[in-house]
């Protein structure tokens, strides 16, 4: 699968960076995995295919994660769209979706295309021909009380790509039981200290480690390690596991 940042900013902002948002293809498929600030205008500077897009996963609410799907929304709609696209959120924000839509004057019951939109939950989320996702519900600020949940992503390709997408997580020990076989660990740099990320990488015998979600809570990122090639993702970068 290819996989292309475009957004590796975390929730304090960046002016070089914008917000969280990643664009998986696949043979077969195309998906959107958050859509924070910043979204569009990379998939139009990319010259990403809208028209590709087969749905999106919201791992949790924060602004940074998808202050830019209401913006690519009605681009999609004016772009003529007319095939479904399914939008996975977690269930608490599943729950004021329709609010939302009135909020920002959304009104997809009049559009040529149909948002399907599914709760997450732990398990398989997303079956296709050639790949599918597995979320995981973690704790993303357990000292917040209000807190929503978020989730972590895994990702199987047929063909053998093995992604898995801490999102924003408290305590990696939430992912090793979705480590296996495991070929590239997206991991945020703002609430995990990178040097846990690394260790869980190479517990896991990950070959390759992205840092993303960079944030100035960690300044100096490891660079080199002899048993993980380590990244340290900007916007456009394309990765492929
Ligand atoms: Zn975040």
């Amino acid at each position: 699968v290819k996989i292309t940042v475009l957004g590796s900013g975390s929730g304090r902002g960046d002016a070089m960076r914008n917000a969280s948002a990643y664009w998986l293809e696949s043979r077969e498929a195309t998906w959107l995995i958050d859509a924070g600030d910043g979204v569009l205008k990379q998939v139009l500077s990319l010259k990403l295919d809208l028209h590709r897009l087969d749905g999106v996963l919201i791992t949790h609410t924060h602004p940074d994660h998808v202050s830019g799907l209401f913006f690519l929304l009605q681009a999609i709609k004016l772009a003529g769209r007319s095939r479904p696209l399914e939008i996975h959120m977690p269930a608490p924000a599943l729950a004021v979706w329709p609010e939302m839509l009135r909020w920002f004057q959304l009104n997809p019951a009049s559009w040529p295309f149909t948002i399907k939109t599914e709760a997450l939950y732990s398990g398989i989320v997303v079956k296709r021909s050639d790949l599918q996702f597995t979320a995981l519900a973690n704790t993303h600020l357990p000292k917040d009380g209000s807190s929503p949940q978020s989730f972590s992503l895994r990702m199987d390709e047929n063909s053998g790509g093995r992604l898995l997408y801490s999102s924003d997580v408290a305590d990696l020990g939430h992912l090793h039981g979705a480590a296996n076989g495991v070929t590239l660990f997206l991991s945020e740099a703002a609430h995990v200290a990178p040097e846990t990320a690394l260790s869980f990488a190479r517990q896991h015998n990950i070959k390759q480690l992205v840092y993303t979600h960079i944030s100035t809570s960690f300044p100096l990122l490891p660079a080199h390690d002899a048993a993980v090639e380590i990244i340290t993702a900007h916007d456009g970068v394309c990765l492929s596991c």
